[in-house]
């Protein structure tokens, strides 16, 4: 990240020097569409993310400027002030949010600049709220606890971004510790975190973009969710978290047969969590590996979120020898995220983008990630 064209910026706009504060994106290495069947995702932070340069300047209006966008707006902080750049809402939402909840906040000069590809599923968004969102806690002494910056971002997307999102992104990027992930329970919303050092053990964690995202009709996403809650019905159960292989089976005859592989679906995500989680214990990269491909294939043939494209990344990786490899995110385009051992990962890379350029006549976006320390001042 450029800290000093940020710096430059800053001083060119405002005549003046502020303070730096970042946030990162994320990645989820297992645990997809298990969040609203309150089960775990499995996140951590990401070396890239975005940084602010904030300076309070006395007035009761917000000037910030988007580097990257060169793009520049101007605020107040009442609810009728919202700029209509989609990008400043991020940060008018922030600040409205936190005085919903009785923070006292002022006007201040900020330049911004970020290195999380846009809509690639690492969550730009996320990361511009949290920056944001810590950097007005500390600025204004609000103490407001870690969590509630979370909840923060994640109310500026349902209430000034049009977006539902649940809270695993904004929770990475404000938790997120350097060589750990963090398992999430989204019924509880209790965490722990793992150790996750994959550099360390000689893999690298790399991400396929496969550039493409599939519109599709009607709602395969509440569809998937309709289908998840009938089945839980039928188990006489708030969520199928929890539920075994066992108690699908027994159901089995009173379900369809779509219900049914969902359901399977889930519950097998849920354990795969769980294995993952005692793999890393044993610093066993390799198990790690086999469940990410259970996951893409479980999403794919039982869960069927999946695309043709990225069943053929998720081939090439197997045909390369990588560790492991999925869809991240909800699917039907987006990312794969891949663990690889080292002196695997050149001729993967160098044959994903060959091979993929062959048949889709583009190459995949290649994204390196480290797992790196969440919402911090600079
Ligand atoms: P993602 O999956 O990456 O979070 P979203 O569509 O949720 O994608 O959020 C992307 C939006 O966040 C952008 O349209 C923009 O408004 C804002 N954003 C993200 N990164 C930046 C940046 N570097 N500079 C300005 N705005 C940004
Ligand atoms: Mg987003």
């Amino acid at each position: 990240m450029n800290l000093t064209l940020i710096n430059n910026k800053f001083n060119e706009k405002f005549g003046a020097t502020g303070e730096m504060f970042t946030s990162p994106g994320r990645i989820n290495l297992i645990g997809e569409h298990t969040d609203y069947n309150g089960g775990f995702v499995f996140p951590g932070a990401i070396d890239k993310g975005m940084v602010a340069e904030i300076k309070l300047n006395g007035t009761d209006k917000v000037r910030a400027y988007s580097v990257d966008l060169n793009d520049y707006a101007e605020f107040g902080l009442n609810e009728e002030d919202a700029p209509s750049q989609s990008w400043a809402r991020y940060i008018f939402g922030v600040c409205r949010e936190i005085q919903k909840r009785g923070g006292k906040i002022a006007g201040f000069d900020t330049a911004f600049s970020g290195d999380v590809p846009l809509g690639a599923g690492m969550s730009s968004s996320a990361a511009l709220e949290s920056t944001f969102a810590n950097a007005l806690n500390e600025l204004f002494s609000l103490g407001i606890d870690r969590f509630e910056l979370a909840r923060i971002g994640q109310s500026t997307e349902h209430n000034y971004c049009g977006v539902k999102c649940g809270i695993m992104d904004q929770f990475a990027s404000v938790f997120g510790k350097a060589g750990h992930l963090m398992r999430l329970d989204c019924r509880s919303m209790e965490f722990e975190y793992f150790p996750f050092d994959p550099e360390q053990h000689g893999y690298k964690l790399v991400l396929l973009d496969s550039v493409v995202k599939h519109e599709l009709v009607g709602s395969p996403y509440n569809d998937r969710r309709a289908s998840c809650e009938r089945v839980a019905a039928v188990l006489g159960r708030e969520f199928l978290r929890g539920a075994t292989m066992e108690d699908l089976e027994a159901v089995r005859e009173k379900i369809s047969e779509e219900d049914y592989k969902r359901a399977r679906y889930v519950i097998g995500e849920e354990q795969r969590v769980l294995d993952v989680c005692e793999a890393l214990k044993r610093d066993d990269y390799e198990t790690v590996g086999k469940r990410m491909y259970e996951t893409h294939w479980g999403m794919s043939r039982d869960y069927e979120v999946s695309c043709e494209e990225l069943d053929f990344l998720a081939t090439v990786a197997e045909e390369c020898g990588v560790a492991g490899s999925r869809i991240m995110g909800g699917g039907f385009g987006g990312c794969t995220i891949n663990l690889v051992r080292t002196e695997l990962y050149d001729n993967f890379i160098a044959t994903a983008k060959a091979k993929f350029a062959a048949k889709y006549g583009h190459e995949p976006k290649v994204y390196s990630v480290v797992i790196s320390d969440g919402a911090r001042r600079l």
